[in-house]
């Protein structure tokens, strides 16, 4: 460490070796301002009931328009956040912008529902079950119209805190997704531990399914699994018509993924929902065998 004189007379002691810190703290001011200055955005992506054809509801993708850097996925400024302790204020902001978007579609004759992604740090606070019944509330929503996705990821080490959570949410009414299964360890005892409606299978188990058999065995066999659980299951990541007709085939419950859409804005959401329903008519259902 070096001793550095300030203009005020008072000593600083720094590490001599601070560029990294430096940026990540000019990168913090940044996004408490963006937090702040009403710059998190929103996409939305459907999902997509595939016995129906109908929409069941949309997941909503943050997104932060950098006041110079263009619109920014979350990849690239969420672990920030989560390492600034944002995120509590991150996920508020989040679902207000998603009820208030779903009240305008409902308002429009759309019964969506939104899913809002929250992380593991945010599942743990004891105060999110009221925290997503004021919200509800304060929108005028039922809480049939959120749903909250987990991942099993961060769940690991706070198990009980997360049971707790989830449990509460699902008492209110409010549905539990397990996000990106498939990813981390131990799943299958976490689908048994966790209270929940659905698991979203990681689009990397997607990705292989055209083209080699085990990997479409692996899919098929956790759609099963799913049912045997009681649990709805959806396909995250479907990019291709050969993908959706296999993932019919087996029973699969949902599908998202850029086949059916790419995550969008909200405003754009009602006029996607008449071009949908022309393409729909041209799409394999449940159950139709695609050999
Ligand atoms: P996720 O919740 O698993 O969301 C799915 C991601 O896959 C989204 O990326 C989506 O745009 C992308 N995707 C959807 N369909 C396809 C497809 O067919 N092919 C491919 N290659 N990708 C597809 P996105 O929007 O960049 O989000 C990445 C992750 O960031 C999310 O993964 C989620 O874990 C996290 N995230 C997004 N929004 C929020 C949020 O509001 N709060 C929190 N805590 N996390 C969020
Ligand atoms: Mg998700
Ligand atoms: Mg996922
Ligand atoms: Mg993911």
């Amino acid at each position: 460490y070096t001793a550095k004189g300030t203009h005020s007379g008072q000593r600083v002691y720094a590490p001599d070796c601070q560029l990294g810190s430096r940026a990540s703290l000019g990168l913090r001011a940044d996004l408490r301002e963006a937090l702040d200055e009403g710059q998190i955005e929103l996409r939305y992506q459907p999902k997509v009931d595939m016995r129906s054809g109908r929409i069941s509801g949309v997941e909503a993708l943050v997104r932060w328009r950098h006041p110079t850097g263009g619109l920014r996925p979350p990849d690239l400024f969420l672990p920030e956040m989560e390492r600034a302790g944002l995120m509590e204020l991150l996920t508020r902001r989040v679902l207000d912008l998603a009820l208030t978007d779903c009240v305008r579609w409902r308002a429009a004759g759309a019964t969506l529902a939104v899913s809002v992604n929250v992380p593991a740090s945010v599942i743990v606070d004891p105060g999110f079950v009221d925290l997503v019944r004021g919200e509800l509330e304060l929108h005028g929503l039922p809480p049939s119209a959120l749903v909250v996705e987990v991942t099993e990821d961060g769940l690991i080490t706070v198990l009980e805190k997360a049971q707790r959570t989830l449990a509460g949410l699902r008492d209110h009414g409010v549905r539990v997704s397990l996000d990106d299964y498939g990813t981390g360890l131990c799943s299958l005892a976490y689908l048994l531990e966790l209270p929940a409606d659905e698991v979203k299978l990681d689009q990397r188990f997607l990705r292989d399914i055209d083209r080699d058999p085990s990997a479409a065995e692996i899919v098929r066999s956790t759609v099963s699994l799913a049912h045997a659980l009681s649990l709805r299951i959806v396909a995250e990541g479907v990019e291709t018509s050969r993908s959706w007709a296999s993932l019919a085939a087996w029973q699969c419950d949902e599908a998202q993924g850029y086949f059916v859409s790419r995550p969008m804005t909200g405003e754009r959401v009602l006029s996607w929902l008449k071009e949908w329903d022309d393409r729909l008519r041209r799409l394999p259902q449940v159950g139709e065998s695609t050999m």
